[in-house]
């Protein structure tokens, strides 16, 4: 079969490597001169710093895409588990190191919050066993509603947690509200709030406890460059610099791509661009009329994020690779993003310090650090070119304040900031880093799915798309999608 693919990373990269392996003739346009893009790199001076993606959890997914692509992953890539797997800075100022070693975990929660070590052995339990019995719901797609009312769906339900939030959930195993933080802040990969976020979604802090953090030696953006080079290698035919502008297709199917020339198809195209960016300027709009603007506008979107990347004159040694500073007034600011309010008071921020690691990232006796801070999306507003300056500044002083970083202003050779604005620019709709939200109505049969319905023989993988946003859920989306176009 031949199939097109619109967009290089990480689920169009992942279902190219499986189709190929399955022996379609496999075509992939990526509209940047580099795969990967949000993961890809700032190459700078010597320094190498990762856009997006630095937390690479449940190695699972992405280790099945490699062997179903017939490779071995640690042939290609060097990857290492973290332990500790952050160091969190609550509000209170206490701080906690967490780790997947169970009685250290609970050692640690002791010595900083006493009588919660237990909750950490009835969390386990339980929510590894709910795990156990709810990932295959991730693992399979749902064409229809019928979907839900499968057998080993049914079987999960004693482990759903109606009308529950995750926070709701986490007071069940914890009472002080900061551990409580510890194990729903989580939400925030999807840019979701814990007091609004599923009960389902506590499998995201589960997956780190069950299954670690790992560092990808070189940073994550290699997943990419190296399943671009075994692509090439096998003679996938990867088009760089080939924006995909339009779709044309007759009543039912996808018939001609065009990029700076018109293409013609004949079988099968896997749509990994943006999928409002792409329903809205790809298609006919009558094909997709059940996506128009205004359907699209009632949508909800996750947070969005402000990043800065700096490279250092020295290497900060007793900083952790991963920190994460809580907000002063967390639950205030994680509700204002997640109602996509204009609201910079204050906010929370993440800090990679991952050349304590990695040596590849900067020059000898440098390292490079990673900044982000969850905001609000585009929807919100805010005038992010007026303001880019001195949010800069107020995130350098609360990092100063609350790391071992004192004089970081000291030590800064170069910075890049990245605001939302600059990233929309780049076709994400709203600049919702982790994409669609997923709330209840957005999720399984009611998310956009792996066989779109709208054209005959289109497909997506994508953030957006079944089962969701995060690495290891695009990976699994990619199975899904191959496995799907295979048995077709
Ligand atoms: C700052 C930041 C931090 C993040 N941190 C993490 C993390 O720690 N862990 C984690 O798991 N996830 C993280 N994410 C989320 C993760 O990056 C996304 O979920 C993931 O990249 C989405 O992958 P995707 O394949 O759905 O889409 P994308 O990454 O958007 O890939 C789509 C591809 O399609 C290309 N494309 C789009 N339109 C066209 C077109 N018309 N023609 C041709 N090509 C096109 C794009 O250039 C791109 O290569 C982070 C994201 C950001 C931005």
């Amino acid at each position: 079969m031949n199939i097109w693919i619109i967009g290089a990373w990480p689920g169009g990269l992942s279902a190219a490597l499986i189709l190929q392996k399955q022996w379609h003739n496999v075509t992939l346009y990526e509209k940047e001169n580099f795969v990967g893009w949000r993961n890809g790199t700032i190459e700078h001076n010597g320094f190498r710093h990762d856009i997006g993606p630095t937390f690479l959890m449940y190695p699972e997914a992405l280790e099945s895409v490699f062997k179903l692509a017939g490779e071995d992953i640690h042939a290609h890539l060097n990857i290492s588990e973290l332990d500790p797997m952050y160091k969190l800075t609550f509000p209170s100022g206490k701080t906690l190191e967490l780790s997947r070693d169970r009685e250290k975990m609970i050692q640690n929660i002791e010595a900083v919050f006493p009588w919660e070590g237990v909750g950490d052995r009835k969390y386990m339990e339980t929510e590894s066993a709910r795990w156990q019995a709810l990932k295959w719901c991730l693992e399979k797609p749902y064409s229809s509603w019928t979907d839900l009312l499968s057998l080993p769906f049914i079987k999960g339900i004693p482990h759903f947690s109606i009308g529950q939030t995750v926070h709701d959930v986490l007071s069940f195993y914890f009472t002080n509200d900061e551990i409580k933080l510890a194990f729903s802040f989580q939400s925030k990969y999807l840019g979701m709030s814990p007091w609004v976020c599923p009960w389902a979604f506590t499998m995201l802090a589960y997956l780190e406890h069950g299954y670690g953090i790992w560092h990808v030696e070189g940073w994550l953006s290699r997943i990419s460059e190296v399943m671009a080079d075994i692509f090439v290698k096998k003679w996938g035919n990867l088009k760089l610099n080939t924006p995909v502008l339009e779709i044309v297709q007759d009543a039912t199917k996808a018939r001609w791509v065009r990029t700076n020339e018109w293409e013609q198809m004949h079988d099968t195209i896997i749509m990994n661009a943006d999928f409002s960016h792409g329903v809205s300027t790809l298609f006919q709009k009558e094909t997709v009329k059940k996506y128009s603007a205004k359907q699209l506008e009632k949508k909800g979107y996750s947070c969005s994020t402000f990043m800065v990347y700096l490279e250092l004159d020295t290497l900060y040694k007793n900083e952790p690779h991963h920190h994460i500073v809580f907000s002063p007034e967390y639950k205030r600011s994680v509700d204002a993003i997640a109602r996509e309010e204009a609201y910079t008071d204050d906010f929370s921020v993440y800090v990679r310090n991952a050349s304590i690691h990695d040596s590849t990232l900067a020059p000898e006796w440098k390292s490079e650090l990673y900044l982000l801070v969850p905001i609000s999306n585009t929807r919100s507003g805010i005038d992010w070119e007026s303001l880019k300056e001195s949010f800069t500044e107020n995130i350098l002083q609360m990092v100063m304040k609350n790391t071992s970083m004192k004089d970081l202003k000291d030590h800064i050779e170069y910075m890049h900031v990245i605001t939302p604005n600059d990233w929309e620019k780049r076709w994400v709709y709203n600049w919702a880093t982790f994409n669609l939200a997923h709330s209840l109505d957005q999720m399984l049969y009611f998310r956009p799915r792996n066989k779109f319905e709208c054209l005959g023989n289109c497909y997506l993988v994508w953030g957006w798309t079944h089962p969701g946003s995060g690495l290891p859920t695009i990976y699994q989306s990619a199975i899904i999608t191959a496995d799907m176009i295979d048995k077709q």
